[in-house]
């Protein structure tokens, strides 16, 4: 076997009704936190923001709360609330909702704590020290992994440019996962989050950098996500469902941050800098079909492992036809959730396609993709999944 490092720092607190911990844990960090949230007036969170608030109060921690993330974050959302973390004099940041709350909470706890702003900080620089301050994530999607990831996505908007520190320091202390604050998401959004968690899992699995820890989480991971999603988007009160999605999103979140993801990540999170009104979820959905018949005959094993997993019935197929079976049950898995979607669907212009692909190797994760795409291939690759409905 291969020599290999694992390193997965974060303290895991799973369960229903978990949430209800946060004061206990945060009291170990300081006395003096910033809540990062989406907005206030939420109406599926806003009362949990207000709930998390009085138990942080009861376990002697001062809130400032940092209402300011929006989907996608910015790099001016992060300045504002790193603003507000040094006027408040903040020793912790808890970040609580989807992604887009976590990882803007991480790049606040770097920016409040050191010169410059977040985006000096990014996954090629030196990263952000050990002064970040202590992070602290609440989960309210099942999809990113972010709570239990060294990475926060940030845009510079006018720069058009979707990019992540990613760093050891920025791995949140403690991770709340629980379930039920997932329970009110549409279905729309869990289906979007919940393939972003899918994606982690085959990707970790299929990278350069996957290991045999990652094999465990990211198989497992997969399993959780190709019987529980559909179920998920189906009926959102499907608590069983909700709770094997909340543990697939940790376990992705855990393969990536070992190995990484691949070509669709990258490429995702270029569609998300041109095209911000597009969802993470819904970049990915939208290249999928194309991404795999373009690897599939580059992993043959691995994606033959995985069609048996989505189909019990290729177990004595040959490794070719099983692998030929994952491509098709993972875009029949997307009719499933509601996401066999096109590029152009999502309002993508065709003559934004090349410019996406100009940009499709400024993030190294391509790299890591069994099959290694030039910008050409990549260039076709988007155009397959503009066309395609
Ligand atoms: P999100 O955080 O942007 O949330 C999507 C929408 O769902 C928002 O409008 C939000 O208010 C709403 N929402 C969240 N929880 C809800 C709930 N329980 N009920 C009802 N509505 C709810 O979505 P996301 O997919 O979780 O995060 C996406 C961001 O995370 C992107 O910027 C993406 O690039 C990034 N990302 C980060 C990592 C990482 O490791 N740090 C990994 C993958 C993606």
């Amino acid at each position: 076997m291969k020599g290999f490092s694992y390193f997965a720092p974060t303290e895991i607190v799973y369960g229903r009704g978990k949430a209800e911990e946060l004061g206990r844990l945060a009291a170990r960090y300081g006395k003096r936190a910033l809540l990062t949230t989406g907005p206030g007036d939420s109406p599926a969170l806003g009362g949990l923001y207000g709930r998390l608030r009085e138990l942080l109060r009861e376990a002697g921690v001062e809130t400032a709360h940092f209402d300011g993330v929006r989907p996608n974050p910015t790099t001016d959302q992060v300045t504002a609330g790193a603003r507000l973390a040094r006027a408040f004099g903040a020793e912790l940041v808890i970040g609580v909702g989807g992604g887009s709350a976590l990882d803007a909470a991480k790049a606040i706890a770097v920016e409040a704590s050191h010169e410059g702003t977040a985006w000096d900080y990014l996954h090629f620089t030196a990263g952000p020290t050990e002064k970040t301050l202590p992070i602290l994530a609440v989960g309210t999607t099942a999809g990113t992994g972010s709570q239990v990831t060294p990475c926060a996505v940030i845009t510079k908007t006018e720069e058009k440019d979707k990019s992540a520190i990613w760093h050891r320091n920025i791995f949140p202390r403690a991770a709340i996962v629980d379930p039920s604050l997932t329970d009110s998401m549409p279905p729309a959004v869990t289906a979007q989050t919940g393939f972003d968690a899918f994606c982690h899992c085959f990707e970790a699995y299929l990278s350069a950098g996957c290991n045999p820890m990652v094999e465990v989480l990211a198989l497992e991971g997969i399993r959780l996500a190709a019987r529980f999603l559909p179920r998920a988007v189906r009926d959102g009160t499907d608590t069983q469902a909700r709770d094997k999605m909340a543990w697939a999103d940790t376990l992705g979140g855990l393969a990536n941050a070992s190995a990484g993801v691949t070509l669709p990540h990258g490429l995702g999170m270029q569609i998300g800098g041109h095209c911000p009104w597009v969802t993470h979820g819904q970049a990915l959905a939208a290249i999928y079909p194309a991404f795999l018949r373009y690897t599939a005959a580059w992993a043959v094993p691995k994606f033959a492992a995985v069609g048996r997993i989505f189909s019990p019935s290729l177990a004595s197929a040959s490794d070719e036809a099983a692998a030929q079976g994952a491509c098709a049950a993972i875009e029949a898995f997307l009719g499933a959730i509601g996401l066999r979607i096109s590029l152009s669907s999502l309002g993508i212009r065709e003559d934004a396609l090349g410019e996406i692909a100009r940009c499709g190797q400024v993030l190294s994760d391509y790299k890591n993709n069994p099959r290694v795409a030039t910008i050409e291939e990549m260039d076709a690759l988007l155009r397959e999944s503009w066309e395609m409905g």
